[in-house]
């Protein structure tokens, strides 16, 4: 058994830009080993949902390192090779094909599961998910001779293939369970921006809609709704959340608690061992709150932050959570946490497609969504969240500067 300095758990997003940090801080050839179940070398997922899908990049322009980095820096990269449990006593990692590496140091970052439909016809050829390239490509090839297609879910993978398979000149429908899209997160105004959006580029909403069945014969036909409506297609994708992938360190000694639990450096229960990315439950300080996030912006700075952590860094992880989204020819930011928010500040016409929302616990800022807005204000946002900046609401929603 070969045994590594570093180890990483997962070949995603937090691999190649972990991999990318201990390079910079100067890794050692050969002492760092990447094991992944993916067949692909690590790269950036945002793309598969938005410019790949939509055929403007390339696998070589989505990587996060070029092929020659790993040979550069002799990084043993395990591709198709899923793990089967982690022995920390021993400090071995098992892979499913009975293989077995030592480590001196681990991350986990084992990402995501996409949660299934649990529906008959759910294995119907033309059901699909999406969460890695393989996905991706298998809804392009489909895609391509497409009529009708169903998105299942009005959360970010939803809106982003709705968007691109419109643009392909699909007719999409999307099946909501909610009564307007994305009510988790959207204000109501929010929704009904994004519905008249998307209708105005003909894609159709069917609200508070449960799925009965799938149907077809071989290949997807049509969906049959509890309403017994019948919704025809050739293409279903389902954006239906996801789960973190922490069941294979169940008998791992590790604190696993909706994701592996870890103290503010990132670093878990068992000594030497952190975590980062979709499966990293931390305490994030600035909400006095744990957190999961699933956003390609927490996989970076953890994966990034990680790395110096296995170098010897202390730093407690500081982050405001951060996502981006493209949509049509939108493009948008959210920084920080609704949950908590007691008042909403609407800046710009919702309608005009340049607006943001501000939302603030006792007029002080915890989140924001800004589209097609200032820098000022793109700038003030995670700066504002972070230090919890109290602002006058009312010239927040009408002074033409917001410099405070
Ligand atoms: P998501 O954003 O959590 O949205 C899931 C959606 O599916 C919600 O609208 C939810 O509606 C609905 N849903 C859940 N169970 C359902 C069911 N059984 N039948 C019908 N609808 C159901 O998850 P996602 O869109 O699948 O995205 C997956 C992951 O990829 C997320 O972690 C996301 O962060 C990541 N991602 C991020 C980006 C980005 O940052 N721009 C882009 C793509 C993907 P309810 O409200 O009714 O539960």
């Amino acid at each position: 058994m070969k045994t590594f300095k570093y180890a990483i758990a997962g070949g995603g997003m937090v691999a190649g830009y972990a991999g990318k940090e201990l390079v910079e801080h100067g890794l050692k050839p050969g002492d760092l080993c990447i094991l992944s179940a993916d067949d692909a070398l690590p790269y950036e997922r945002p793309p598969l949902s938005k410019g790949f899908l939509a055929g403007k990049d390339t696998e070589d322009s989505i990587q996060i390192n070029p092929e020659e980095f790993y040979a550069a820096h002799e990084i043993d990269v395990r591709l198709q090779s899923p793990i089967a449990a982690v022995d920390a006593s021993a400090k071995t990692v098992h892979l499913q094909s009975g293989d077995e590496i030592g480590y001196e140091k681990l991350l986990l970052a084992t990402g995501s599961q996409v949660r299934k439909l649990d529906v008959i016809g759910a294995d119907l050829a033309g059901v699909c998910y999406l969460r890695s390239l393989d996905d991706c490509k298998r809804i392009q090839r489909l895609a391509a001779s497409a009529k009708q297609a169903a998105v299942i879910g009005g959360g970010f993978i939803g809106m982003e293939v709705a968007s691109v398979l419109a643009q392909k000149g699909i007719r999409v429908t999307m099946i909501l369970r909610e009564d307007r899209i994305w009510k988790q997160f959207f204000t109501p105004a929010m929704s009904g921006y994004f519905e008249n959006y998307y209708t105005a580029r003909d894609v159709r909403f069917i609200k508070e809609a449960e799925l009965a069945e799938l149907r077809g014969e071989g290949d997807v036909r049509s969906i049959l709704l509890k309403s017994g409506d019948s919704v025809p297609c050739d293409l279903v994708v389902a954006g239906i959340g996801v789960r973190p992938a922490t069941e294979i360190f169940a008998k791992s000694g590790l604190d696993v608690s909706d994701g592996v639990i870890v103290d503010d450096h990132l670093q878990s229960s068992l000594p030497d061992v952190y975590a980062a990315g979709d499966i990293a439950n931390y305490p994030d300080n600035l909400f006095g709150k744990r957190r999961r996030v699933e956003h390609w912006d927490n996989a970076v700075s953890q994966g990034q932050h990680c790395a110096r952590a296995l170098t010897g860094d202390r730093a407690p992880f500081i982050h405001v959570p951060y996502f981006f989204s493209d949509v049509f020819d939108l493009s948008y930011e959210f920084w920080g946490d609704t949950s908590t928010s007691d008042s909403i500040v609407e800046r710009g016409d919702i309608g005009s497609n340049s607006f943001s929302i501000w939302w603030l616990v006792h007029d002080r800022v915890v989140a924001a969504f800004v589209m097609n807005r200032s820098d000022e204000e793109r700038e003030a946002a995670p700066r504002w969240i972070q230090a919890r900046q109290k602002v006058d609401a009312k010239r927040l929603r009408s002074a033409d500067s917001i410099a405070i």
